[in-house]
């Protein structure tokens, strides 16, 4: 029979819990729950099949950086899959849309991150990049350089190679994660961890954990050092100051190939094009996906420098996915490109949005919750806590105040996410003023709800 928006919505969640298994997601929970079912949206705003019109402080999954509802995007999709829907980069050919998005990708990137190995995710870039390093260093004639040293508590995707990449140790324990010859150090959450220090003299000891990594496993060992220049799905850990210019020092010492994953922080989410524009950050490689596209197709990459791109050029690369380059998700990412580019979405974060944003979101430290409220352009973070000079944390019994405060955000309408007990935000670039304030509005009201 067909499902409709318009059925009723405990059949949809019926029919959803009878045979859709959601990612990250306890399913025999949710069943007896239901799914929220989304049926719409437009700008920043959800639409639910009860008719309630929900504020995406999200923006999808970290995503949808020029907002929904954008038909150029979708004209563009059906003028591409009319012309040509698909055709392969593998076998010595190639399409209009693959070299205009990797021609115009480069030109955003900073440097020379002048190459761009095509995937279908964020995943399939990481796991490109394992690939991609190991046989960098085996072609200059190093092929025991194999390790990557990755962080705790990083998100790096959810495939058997990028999960092994990220620090969550959740995932670690499912599956048979992690694969052989990733080591992983501590991340800079000073909130957190920091302890006794400042924050920056435990960002200057967090990034020499890489340092010290680098000297046990020896140098001749280690191929790169992989990090999101803001750690996102860990809760928007942002790093002292003092943390990424040491940690640029060490891999520049050592010769250790730096991967900052941008699939978050690129396009846009800082302000800047790519997180490590905004935070100095020199990588010989950068993961893209998300708002490459803006969550509009699904699309990611690998942007080498032109150093490891000439290496990688002298023989066959094993590697890579149906979709390289998939011309419609190309086409789709070139379309999200010119709309930043053309009504100048980053000039409105940088102007407009971020600053109003940080400087609402950091006044609600003066909630009894909120112990440090931190903003990086469009993503920030709140910890909550019990007790704000000793910076703890809930007791494990109570350490669903996070998912309690979701709820209740759920309920005010507002999508914010939370990890453990911080919640966090990374809505559309495109909020206006008016939307920061009912966000705010909603979010205060969701704490006190908890409180
Ligand atoms: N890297 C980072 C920093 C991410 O946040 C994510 C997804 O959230 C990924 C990689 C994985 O991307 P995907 O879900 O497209 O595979």
């Amino acid at each position: 029979s067909t499902i409709t928006n318009h059925m009723p919505t405990e059949e949809l969640q019926a029919l959803d819990a009878a045979h859709h298994m959601h990612p990250f997601t306890a399913n025999g929970e949710l069943a007896q729950k239901g799914a929220r079912v989304i049926t719409r949206a437009d700008g920043v705003t959800l639409t639910d099949s009860e008719g309630n019109q929900i504020l995406d402080a999200m923006a999808g999954l970290w995503c949808v950086n020029i907002g929904y509802g954008r038909d150029e995007l979708a004209d563009v999709a059906a003028r591409q899959m009319r012309e040509l829907p698909y055709y392969n980069t593998f076998f010595q050919t190639t399409h209009r849309p693959a070299i205009e998005l990797a021609q115009k990708i480069a030109q955003l990137a900073p440097g020379d991150l002048n190459n761009v190995f095509f995937a279908g995710s964020g995943s399939e870039a990481n796991d490109t990049n394992i690939r991609m390093v190991r046989h960098y260093w085996a072609l200059k004639g190093k092929p025991s350089k194999s390790i990557i040293i990755s962080r705790k508590n990083a998100y790096h995707g959810s495939s058997v190679g990028s999960g092994s990449l990220g620090g969550m140790s959740a995932m670690h324990e499912q599956g048979g994660l992690p694969i052989p010859d990733v080591h992983h150090i501590n991340q800079p959450n000073w909130w957190a961890e920091g302890g006794d220090m400042s924050p920056e003299d435990f960002g200057i000891a967090r990034a020499q954990e890489l340092e010290q990594a680098i000297l046990e496993l020896g140098e001749d060992r280690v191929a790169a050092f992989i990090a999101e220049p803001v750690q996102g799905a860990g809760g928007v850990i942002v790093a002292p100051d003092s943390y990424w210019p040491e940690v640029q020092k060490i891999c520049d010492k050592y010769e250790i190939l730096l991967i900052a994953d941008e699939v978050i922080c690129g396009f846009g989410r800082t302000g800047e094009w790519f997180g490590s524009q905004k935070l100095d950050i020199r990588p010989d490689i950068m993961t893209i996906a998300k708002g490459l596209s803006s969550g509009y197709a699904p699309i990611g990459g690998s942007v080498v420098s032109d150093e490891v791109a000439s290496v990688i050029a002298q023989s066959e690369f094993n590697h890579g996915y149906t979709y390289s380059g998939h011309p419609v998700a190309a086409a789709v990412a070139l379309e999200n490109l010119r709309i930043l580019e053309e009504e100048n979405i980053l000039g409105h974060v940088r102007d407009v949005a971020a600053p109003y944003l940080k400087e609402k979101w950091e006044s609600l430290v003066a909630h009894p919750l909120v112990g440090e409220a931190k903003i990086v352009g469009m993503m920030g973070s709140i910890a909550l806590t019990p007790h704000k000079e000793s910076r703890a944390a809930f007791a494990a019994e109570t350490g669903t105040v996070g998912y309690i405060c979701r709820e209740r955000c759920f309920a005010n309408n507002l999508v914010m996410r939370h990890v453990g007990d911080r919640m966090i935000i990374s809505p559309p670039l495109i909020l206006k003023p008016e939307e920061i304030d009912m966000l705010m509005d909603r979010a205060l009201t969701s704490l006190d709800e908890c409180y």
